[in-house]
């Protein structure tokens, strides 16, 4: 086969898309939502902060009384009144007295700035301030993060730890979320062994399924780890056919390249399920359909083949499906750091560490069993399907892993 045959990454990425739906909406505690995508725009039913509050531990004044004061010219006021956080009836703040308070603590009526305690004296009963203060100064006002009704977070948005933050800070204790994309990992291979266990001759560790497994993860899905299968048709039907139901994608390894005693490739053709060769390395050989209703994509079985084909085609169906408006890494130019050498008519991708300077490094070679090198990287390097000699100081584009 030549290249010109070969299916492009864009139109393989495209019918892996096309195989997932949009999962249904839920209500989640917040607890439960980390990873998971908004399913509407969250207005703030309430203002943030919900009100005009002190930004410092110090004392509440009126700017107007502490405008002379200095290091060598203090200005004294009574101290009339602690505020601390929590406090709602702190009263009005009369002129020429100040309020003791606490940082996130009301600002009173009548008072509209707050000096810090470390530019006074700390004074209990008499304060005295050495430094003048702006009106506003240290005061944090209602609605200056959001005003009431304003959309904190909009659909799809993807659920960290900082939107978790904003959704509970304007009162909501549970969001609309689309539920999390159900996965079913199976790797196949007469050679695998499970790992903790001893290895005979010719046998290798199942390292994919783990892999995939963790990936479906933290890709904010949920990951069921079948066991492997042998490189045996029936085994395969047998460990695949109970566990259709209630997936929604299946995800396997190996079986699929061009070889003899290829399981996956025998199991699922005729089946709905189709098997390409993609202009991609790694990761040539690759399928996609539905197995008897259930949407399946085969990954090949090399695990830097595996990895690099579940980044490029399955997680960002996964991440539309489950609702994310952004499906894809984040991307950035990149210098590489050395020349490189990328097969024609191919997308290439290799693994790499992006430096603080803006070049990126090549780590390990092109070959798709080179896992620690993988291990080794924090981002995949791109080279396009045109590039074959790519001198050192060539602008490339860099998908950033840890995200
Ligand atoms: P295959 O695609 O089944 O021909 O496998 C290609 C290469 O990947 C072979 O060297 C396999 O031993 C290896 N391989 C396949 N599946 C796995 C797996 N689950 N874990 C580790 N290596 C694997
Ligand atoms: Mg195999």
């Amino acid at each position: 086969m030549t290249s010109t045959a070969l299916r492009s990454v864009g139109e393989h990425a495209a019918a892996v898309a096309e195989l997932l739906h949009r999962t249904p909406v839920q209500r989640q505690p917040l607890a439960a939502c980390l990873g998971l995508a908004l399913a509407a725009d969250l207005p703030a039913p309430i203002p943030l902060p919900p009100f005009d509050n002190s930004a410092m531990d110090g004392y509440a004044v009126r700017a107007a009384d502490v405008a002379g004061a200095g290091r060598s010219r203090p200005v004294e006021l009574p101290v009339a009144h602690d505020v601390p956080a929590g406090r709602g009836d702190a009263p009005p703040l009369r002129p020429g007295t100040a309020h003791r308070i606490m940082t996130g603590a009301p600002m009173p009526p009548g008072a509209d700035a707050v000096v810090q305690v470390e530019l006074t004296d700390g004074g209990t009963a008499v304060v005295r301030v050495f430094a003048p203060a702006t009106g506003g100064q240290n005061v944090r006002r209602a609605g200056e993060d959001a005003g009431l009704g304003a959309v904190v977070l909009t659909a799809g948005a993807t659920l960290g730890p900082a939107q978790l933050g904003v959704a509970a800070a304007v009162g909501h204790g549970v969001l609309p979320v689309h539920r999390p994309p159900r996965v079913l990992v199976l790797s196949t291979g007469s050679e695998l062994v499970a790992p903790g266990t001893p290895l005979a001759p010719g046998q290798i560790y199942e390292s994919n399924g783990p892999m995939l497994a963790a990936a479906v993860r933290a890709a904010g899905c949920e990951a069921t780890l079948a066991h492997f299968v042998a490189d045996d048709v029936a085994a395969f039907h047998a460990a695949l056919g109970p566990r259709l139901a209630g997936t929604d994608l299946v995800l396997t390894s190996g079986g699929v390249s061009a070889g003899a005693y290829e399981v996956v490739k025998d199991a699922l053709r005729g089946h709905g399920v189709h098997f390409v060769k993609v202009a991609m390395n790694p990761g040539m050989p690759q399928g996609a359909g539905r197995y008897l209703g259930t949407p399946v994509v085969t990954l090949p079985g090399n695990p830097v083949s595996a990895m690099v084909s579940f980044e490029v085609f399955a997680r960002p169906a996964l991440l539309a499906a489950a609702g994310h408006a952004v499906t894809h890494r984040p991307r950035v130019p990149a210098r590489l750091a050395s020349a490189a050498r990328s097969p024609a008519g191919k997308r290439q991708y290799r693994r790499g560490l992006l430096a603080g300077d803006g070049t990126v490094s090549l780590v390990g070679g092109p070959g798709s069993h080179l896992l620690a090198a993988l291990a080794a990287a924090d981002c995949l390097v791109e080279l396009a399907e045109e590039q074959t000699e790519i001198a050192a100081g060539t602008e490339v584009t860099v998908h950033l892993l840890c995200s």
